[in-house]
C-alpha cells in the first residue's frame, strides 16, 4: 500500500450577522465567516489537506473565489469534489485530524455532528475523522474574535 499525507490551513474573518459553518454543519453564533463561499473554514482547509497530499494544488486554484460558480456554495460540494478527485486516481483517505481555532461560539457540543456531517459527505466512517476545537485563550486574532483559523492533515492511501 502506498500512504501520502497532506496538510491543510486556512483562515476566514468573523463578523456579525453572518452564518457560521464549520465542518459541514451550522453553529448557533451571533458572528460568522465572511467569504465568497459558504465560509467553511474546516472544510476548506480539510480540501488543501486531501489535496496537498497528492500535490494537486489548494481549493483556490480549483474552485477560484472570482468564479460566480462558487458564490456563497456550500463547501461540502466542494469537499465532494475533491473526494471524487483523489477516487479519480486510485487514492482512498485513511483518516483526516482538524483542528478549529475559535474563542467563542465552545463547539464542544457540535463535534458529533461535524465528525459524523464530514464522513458521510467524505464516504468515510466517521472513526476516520477527528475533529478538535480550541480556544487561543483569547491571545492573538482569534482570541479576539476577529477570525478563525483551522489546521487540517489527511492521510491518503492507495492499493498498489
Ligand atoms: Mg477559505
Amino acid at each position: 500500500m502506498e500512504f501520502r499525507i497532506g496538510n491543510g490551513y486556512d483562515v476566514h474573518a468573523l463578523a456579525p450577522g453572518l452564518d457560521l459553518w464549520l465542518g459541514g454543519v451550522k453553529v448557533e453564533s451571533p458572528i460568522g465567516c465572511i467569504a465568497h463561499s459558504d465560509g467553511d473554514v474546516a472544510i476548506h482547509a480539510l480540501c488543501d489537506a486531501i489535496l496537498g497530499a497528492l500535490a494537486l494544488g489548494d481549493i483556490g486554484k480549483h474552485f477560484p473565489d472570482t468564479s460566480d460558480e462558487f458564490k456563497g456554495i456550500d463547501s461540502k460540494i466542494l469537499l465532494e469534489r475533491v473526494m471524487a478527485l483523489i477516487r479519480q486516481e486510485g487514492w482512498e483517505v485513511g483518516n483526516v485530524d482538524i483542528t478549529i481555532a475559535l474563542q467563542r461560539p465552545k463547539l464542544a457540543p457540535h463535534i458529533r455532528s461535524m465528525r459524523d456531517t464530514l464522513a458521510s459527505v467524505m464516504g468515510i466512517g466517521a472513526d476516520r475523522v477527528s475533529v478538535k476545537a480550541t480556544t487561543t485563550e483569547k491571545l492573538g486574532f482569534v482570541g479576539r474574535s476577529e477570525g478563525c483559523e483551522v489546521y487540517a492533515v489527511a492521510l491518503l492511501t492507495k492499493n498498489e
